[in-house]
């Protein structure tokens, strides 16, 4: 038996000048580390055939499945707010595209299989660490219900790769209902080549959006399903505390899922000027600025689409300004719903913003881990007596204090018993995310020790977080002082 992938490309039909033709480079002695079950049963794939050593040569890009079409996506796009006219996927090959069990077009990609026209001074590889990094958080990303590009498969490539040391070579598959970004968008848009733009916006509809084919004005419907996509996602980035860390406009998904896990983190205690990534000098990606950020990059994709709009260019201007408009309405919305239900509220006062928002001040003053602090109290919406639990968090419990009387006043007014409270509380408040010195000390064992164990028992954990799970406590707590980590870096 071979491995067989249901091929059915539609990217690699687009223009020539969408894409360069490029097959993955053969590496040395693959060997697959993790592969994604369950992921291959959705995407049609055979896992049992997956994890033979052919499995492997092919999750390694050592040898090309029959029907792949191995292309590298052209894009260009803004980094930390400048423009960079070609970027293009410098490390990764699209193989090709699959329909899901769902009915839902995927790509499947090898991000770190060596070099494409787009590389540049790149070497088109990968180190292990961040292959295990964005595994580990794009897997618990969709385990959290946020929408995300998903990890199927990690194989070490026996080849070392050289960045300040010399680290062992791993390849990610990485699997996106598309890999297309507003970068894609600009790299067109900035050659002024309007008949790709919307050549390119067309395929996005038909993927995407199909709801818009057909519709008055397909083009502005495109760009505010996309500012709705990414309002929500954003909104459910914050609720959950992660930070991002390198939202340029070419790692802004245009299907809406988070996409690029470079250095990402999620915040223990919360501090809304939090930024994680070393290269962020300025706090551009801070976690608060997210929001921000996410609109400047839509006003970017806006810019690309003008022309599809109108022949009229103060027109086409206008439509794109009321339909930008639209962003921070959506925003605010799926956040403070987010925020309502992360304190147990079933309805929605006025003043209830404010009520959660003094929540969050406090956390800050008094330096309380975000997710412990939700978690818990979910926990003590059951039970008062754990308010305790709760101001334990708290450097400066006095905040606390002051808040949860205002809480309970509050709750007081609604119908719900306490243990309908508790439960729809603990379906949105994770006791589980992937809290960066786990990830660390993840990537230390499989680097210094071969040791894959630390890993696989953190995919477990985190495979359920909205569960308690007694036998794995301790992985619900925040670092220990000398366990911090400040920093995280990208892949390149
Ligand atoms: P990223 O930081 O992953 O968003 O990548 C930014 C750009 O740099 C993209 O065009 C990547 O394809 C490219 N790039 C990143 N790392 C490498 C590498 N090791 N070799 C070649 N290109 C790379
Ligand atoms: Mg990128």
């Amino acid at each position: 038996m071979t491995v067989h992938f249901p091929f059915q490309n539609s990217y690699a039909a687009l223009p020539a000048n969408f894409f360069a033709r490029v097959a993955p480079t053969p590496v040395a002695a693959p060997r697959l580390i993790k592969l994604n079950r369950r992921l291959a049963v959705q995407l049609g794939l055979d896992p049992d055939l997956l994890e033979t050593p052919e499995g492997a040569e092919i999750l390694s890009g050592k040898s090309l499945p029959i029907g792949a079409d191995p292309i590298a996506m052209a894009y260009a796009g803004h980094q930390f707010g400048h423009f960079v006219p070609q970027l293009g996927d410098g490390r990764a090959i699209l193989l090709g595209e699959v329909i899901d069990k769902d009915g839902v077009r995927r790509d499947i990609q090898l991000k770190g299989s060596g070099p494409t026209p787009f590389s540049r001074r790149g070497d088109g590889r990968a180190a292990l660490g961040p292959v295990l990094r964005e595994y580990v958080v794009s897997e618990a990303m969709a385990a959290l219900g946020i929408p995300t590009t998903r990890s199927l498969a990690a194989v070490v490539t026996g080849e070392h790769v050289m960045r300040e040391t010399a680290l062992p070579g791993a390849v990610l598959t990485r699997v996106a209902s598309s890999h297309i970004r507003v970068g894609t968008f600009q790299y067109f848009a900035a050659r002024g080549d309007t008949d790709a733009v919307r050549r390119l916006a067309d395929h996005v509809i038909i993927r995407h959006y199909p709801a818009l084919s057909g519709t008055d004005r397909p083009y502005q419907g495109l760009l505010a399903s996309v500012i709705a996509r990414q309002a929500d996602l954003v909104a459910r980035w914050l609720l959950i505390g992660f930070i991002h860390g390198v939202m340029n406009t070419d790692n802004t998904s245009i299907s809406g899922e988070t996409i690029d896990y470079g250095p990402c983190a999620f915040m223990d205690h919360y501090d809304p000027a939090q930024v994680f990534s070393s290269i962020d000098e300025f706090g551009r990606y801070a976690y608060a600025n997210q929001p921000r950020i996410a609109l400047w990059n839509l006003t970017r994709l806006a810019e690309c689409l003008l022309p599809l709009f109108s022949d009229d260019k103060d027109k086409a201007v206008e439509q794109a300004q009321e339909t930008l408009v639209d962003f921070g309405e959506k925003f605010n919305l799926a956040y403070r719903a987010g925020l309502r239900a992360k304190i147990g509220l079933f309805t929605e006062r006025e003043d209830d913003h404010a009520l959660a928002q003094a929540l969050l001040d406090a956390m800050a003053k008094g330096q309380a881990d975000f997710t412990l602090t939700f978690r818990r109290l979910s926990n003590a919406a059951g039970d008062p007596a754990l308010d305790q639990e709760v101001r334990k968090l708290f450097a400066e419990p006095e905040g606390f204090d002051e808040w949860v009387a205002r809480w309970r006043q509050r709750l007081g007014e609604e119908p719900q018993s306490a243990e309908e409270r508790q439960a729809a509380m603990r379906a949105v408040n994770p006791a589980f995310i992937p809290r960066n010195h786990r990830v660390e000390a993840v990537i230390k064992a499989a680097m210094e020790g071969d040791d894959y164990a630390p890993f696989e028992e953190l995919l477990i954990v985190l495979s359920k977080p909205y569960r308690d799970q007694p036998a794995f406590a301790d992985y619900e707590l925040p670092p220990q002082p000398h366990e911090r980590v400040c920093q995280t870096f990208c892949g390149t």
